[in-house]
């Protein structure tokens, strides 16, 4: 649930937009592991740091090129005073966003580079008050905001084991990605903390989180150890906030498969997402204890543990892979949980924020032409319409099908990146179906269905005559269902659209005085009303 506050979309626009600039890399790295060793302080916002990389290479390399963001005239961005490989100093140079290291890549071959460096972060770590007052220091990566503060190879589809070796005032607690490994208190009030990462992740899901906190292990669901990272004055409502965790868990464990990564963290969090999906560390706004959607927002975070986190992606315009996936795993979620009207609810809601947006925004799902302000594909394309995909897919090839799909999606690409044609592949095998059009007119095509519905009841005939009409530019191909209705009796009919115009003459034993299109919720359209 990556929800912008406002404030930080006005920020946005003030700011180059090559910030967010983003394409598959091509420094030909292949990040193995990282080890960050962070210091923090309560005096300064100056981070020391210390990352010791280990990359392999896609190609030869004449230079080696990581992302990472150079002191500003504002002040902030990273100073790198050190660059060595095997204990040897090297020569390195910085544009902006860049750290260039004056030594070769060879394929086939592994280099270890330690960097050492220090600066305020312009972004990507958030380091202020929780609104009780506490410092804090909150990593917020997401889509490529950690080359702010870590040294990286800033790209989704480059992933690593990880680790962050934490120092900071003793009187805080440090939370992140994988195992905690270590944590060891230090002369001068100091503490060192360290996580561990086995799993593979991207950087926009690594993270640390540090704060005073109250935490409260919740034990084991499925073998995965649950707690609760709250700040202390919100410790009794933060507990009971999240504790919907392990029901979530359990509902997606079962229907998916095993959960990816060492433990699950459910932190608050200064997060300037509504929340933000951490992989095993899910960070939630700090206003999230409380509020009434607490629980699809955690449904939706832990189903991109699976979706977003562990299968990935492989380039920004396949974010649909990810939040379609979450919004339709969490209304799954609560179908099971409140039944089907309340999932019937949620699609009507959500096919109505689609529509609101194909009226302002004429682009497919998959959409290619935000590579250099990532932040705009946090819209109802990725979100609903994605979620809506799925849906209309659910009902194209029936439950069984789907879960099956899904289940074997995930446990084909997990741990690596997938694009839309990888999991249109993966169905149209499940379902032995031919998907081709199906893909192409909901996701990479604009817009959806709009429908202008006749029809007249022949009382000699005793037949019903029916004319549907596309009124869009691009036709598609769709099965509507039609209740006709006279009181307490009812028939069903179900047409397979194609082109513009479908007539139909049927006959009906009785004279249905009314019509409810789409009564089951199954279709993404609009009607064509004429005032
Ligand atoms: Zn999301």
């Amino acid at each position: 649930m990556k929800n912008l506050k406002s404030q930080f979309l006005l920020f946005l626009t003030i700011i180059s937009s090559s910030f967010f600039s983003a394409q598959l890399p091509t420094n030909g790295l292949d990040v193995k592991h990282y080890a960050f060793n962070i210091a923090l302080n309560d005096s300064t916002n100056v981070i020391k740091g210390k990352a010791i990389i280990t990359t392999a290479f896609t190609e030869n390399e004449n230079n080696i090129v990581f992302d990472f963001v150079n002191k500003n005239a504002d002040g902030k961005g990273m100073t790198v005073f050190s660059v060595t490989k095997n204990n040897e100093n090297l020569k390195f140079s910085k544009d902006a966003q860049h750290l260039i290291i004056n030594d070769k890549g060879i394929l086939g071959q592994e280099n270890t580079y330690t960097i050492n460096y220090e600066g305020i972060p312009a972004d990507g770590l958030i380091i202020g008050n929780t609104k009780n007052g506490d410092r804090s220091f909150f990593a917020d990566n997401w889509p490529n905001r950690a080359h702010n503060w870590i040294t990286c190879n800033d790209h989704l589809s480059d992933k690593a084991t990880s680790e962050f070796l934490v120092t900071a005032p003793d009187h805080y607690q440090v939370v992140s990605n994988g195992r905690e490994i270590e944590e060891t208190n230090l002369s001068e009030n100091l503490k060192l903390t360290h996580w561990k990462s086995e799993v593979e992740l991207s950087t926009k899901i690594m993270a640390i989180g540090v704060t005073k906190f109250a935490v409260n292990n919740l034990g084991n669901v499925e073998g995965i150890p649950v707690s609760e990272w709250v700040f202390p004055e919100d410790r009794d409502n933060g507990f009971k906030s999240y504790n919907y965790s392990k029901e979530i868990l359990k509902y997606f464990v079962k229907n998916i498969g095993a959960f990816p990564f060492e433990k699950l963290a459910n932190v608050q969090s200064k997060t300037i997402f509504g929340g933000l999906e951490n992989a095993g560390c899910i960070f939630y706004s700090e206003n999230s204890i409380n509020s009434k959607g607490v629980e699809s927002l955690m449904a939706h975070e832990t189903a991109h543990q699976w979706f977003g986190d562990n299968v990935t992606e492989k380039d920004w315009p396949h974010l649909w892979l990810s939040e379609g996936f979450a919004t339709y795993m969490t209304n799954l979620y609560l179908e099971y949980k409140y039944g089907k009207d309340s999932l019937n609810n949620l699609m009507k809601q959500q096919r109505i924020q689609v529509i609101s947006f194909s009226k302002k925004v004429k682009k497919p799902v998959v959409d290619s032409s935000e590579a250099d302000n990532l932040m705009n594909l946090l819209n109802a394309n990725s979100y609903q319409k994605g979620g809506w995909v799925l849906h209309i897919l659910r009902r194209k090839i029936g439950d069984d099908l789907f879960w099956k799909s899904v289940r074997t999606y995930y446990e084909t690409y997990k741990g690596k990146n997938a694009t839309t044609e990888d999991f249109e592949k993966v169905v149209e095998e499940v379902s032995h179906q031919d998907l081709k059009t199906f893909f192409k007119q909901w996701l990479f095509t604009s817009g959806q269905p709009l429908l202008k519905i006749d029809w007249k009841y022949d009382q000699l005939t005793k037949k019903v005559g029916i004319n549907i009409e596309q009124k869009q530019i691009d036709f598609f191909e769709f099965p509507l269902s039609i209740a006709f209705k006279n009181g307490t009796e009812m028939v069903l009919k179900t047409f397979n659209i194609k082109n513009k115009l479908s007539k139909e003459d049927f006959s009906v034993s009785f004279e249905p005085k009314e019509i409810m299109i789409d009564p089951n919720v199954d279709l993404l359209f609009e009607m064509d009303v004429i005032n």
